[in-house]
């Protein structure tokens, strides 16, 4: 109950949460404390946690930050939440969210904007800006999020905590409302490095009911952290990439100094950096902003209020039922997407559209991989500024894309991608690290971000 208090407490002044099970989750305690007395448990149990609220939890509402799926409740849990379930994880309640994942400052939610913690006239981050609020208030020691082009990284930036991406393919998309299914991937947020080894170890499993879920044997991630000693060089023979792209323009000047500091810490610590280029990476949004629309129009097609969700209460036939109950039930973001997505997919533009994007996106897949040759990590800044105001980007979408820089690449090329706080910008605002890796190198990255004082 101290944390449920806690939420109770402070939940009206961030809107972290969209809705608390109190007493689901006193009952997951009750049998968490069962197995803990009968010598079961294991590293999760009886550690409470919220999840993002796209995740199907079977009995509790999922909205998906829409009015769309204001009265949804799931009849299944998601793959992950299955798994956190089994593993005895206390689910405390849904955090809030951009209305289905799309955008960067949790300000397009039905529920309302989410407050930074550390400046609550100041954006959460987004999308999944309730859960990293909710870990970085420790209104909860762990949660679960989604990121697509940047959804757990860049609000764990924006809140002072680590959030972690894995390569596409290691945690199952089942259960998981799909924004732009071929970059989705879920993540982890945690306070430390360690939590989110923890978390994002339980989370991780193949699953047939993800076509693209891999086949590989769960690591245990927390066991494979180093612990930090600084008499020592622990992190000797690693190499950091800086690619010559980030560092050249774009970045705030306290962002820099962050990073920076953060750079002199590694080379103390044994690591070198070398000078890496990853010159089609000034692409990437132009070409996210045409894929993920562009599934993102397929996927929102089965919210026409046929079958769950809204339906307008008056229509005159089935067309104008569906149109009334997406045009009421949908935000102006969702709607944008979707126009933009069904646009370049369509008949004379899909080749000069989708068809070059997906070029890009092989390029940059490729510039990586160059990349990864000359080094073991690339370092950069997650985010080009600290949070902004809230409102100061409502009515400049376009400003708010580019904000995305950093992080939006990474998910084109499907590989993993960490922040770790590693600093404070000029208006007391945390700055975020970010470490990317090659394909699987989860283990290694989040020891990079554990050995960061
Ligand atoms: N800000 C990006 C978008 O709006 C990424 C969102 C996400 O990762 N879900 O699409």
């Amino acid at each position: 109950t101290l944390f449920l208090d806690r939420i109770d407490a402070l939940n009206p002044q961030l809107n972290a949460f969209i809705s608390v099970d109190r007493a689901g989750a006193l009952s997951a305690a009750r049998a968490a404390d069962e197995r803990i007395a009968a010598g079961t448990a294991e590293a999760l149990t009886g550690i409470p946690l919220a999840h993002k609220d796209l995740f199907c939890t079977e009995g509790v509402l999922t909205t998906c930050g829409s009015k769309m799926l204001a009265n949804f409740v799931s009849p299944y849990d998601a793959h992950v939440v299955s798994l956190l379930k089994a593993a005895g994880a206390v689910s405390l309640g849904k955090t809030n969210m951009d209305e289905f994942a799309m955008g960067s400052s949790n300000e397009s939610s039905y529920y309302g904007a989410v407050s930074n913690p550390w400046k609550t006239t100041h954006v959460s981050g987004g999308s999944s800006g309730g859960s990293a609020a909710a870990v970085a208030a420790r209104l909860v020691p762990i949660a679960t999020g989604t990121d697509t082009g940047g959804s757990v990284r860049q609000p764990a930036a924006f809140c002072g905590i680590t959030g972690i991406k894995p390569t596409y393919g290691l945690v199952s998309r089942y259960g998981m409302i799909a924004y732009a299914s071929s970059l989705d991937q879920g993540g982890a947020f945690g306070a430390s490095a360690e939590d989110c080894a923890l978390l994002l170890s339980a989370m991780t499993g193949f699953d047939p009911r993800d076509s693209t879920s891999l086949e590989r044997a769960r690591e245990d991630y927390a066991a494979a952290l180093v612990a930090p000693d600084t008499g020592t060089k622990p992190l000797a023979g690693l190499r950091i990439g800086l690619p010559r792209e980030f560092f050249a323009e774009g970045m705030a000047d306290d962002v820099r100094a962050a990073v920076e500091a953060a750079l002199e810490q590694y080379r103390a610590l044994g690591a070198t950096t070398v000078e890496v280029s990853l010159p089609n990476a000034r692409l990437a949004i132009p070409a996210y902003y045409v894929i993920a629309p562009a599934e993102c129009s397929s996927n929102m097609s089965r919210f026409d209020g046929a079958r769950y969700g809204h339906r307008a209460a008056e229509y005159s036939d089935l067309a104008d039922m569906y149109s009334r109950s997406r045009a009421e039930g949908l935000g102006a973001e969702v709607k944008r997407r979707i126009l933009v997505g069904t646009y370049v997919l369509s008949h004379g533009y899909y080749d000069a559209y989708y068809l070059q994007a997906q070029r890009l996106r092989r390029l940059i897949a490729q510039d990586f991989q160059a990349a990864l040759t000359q080094c073991d990590v690339i370092a950069g800044p997650t985010t080009p500024t600290t949070a902004w105001a809230l409102g100061e980007m409502a009515d400049d979408p376009v400003q708010m894309y580019l904000s995305d820089i950093y992080t939006i690449a990474v998910n084109l090329a499907g590989l993993p991608g960490l922040s770790q706080p590693c600093g404070f910008g000029a208006d007391g605002l945390p700055v975020g690290l970010q470490l990317v890796g090659d394909y699987f190198s989860e283990a290694r990255l989040l020891n990079t971000a554990h050995q960061l004082q």
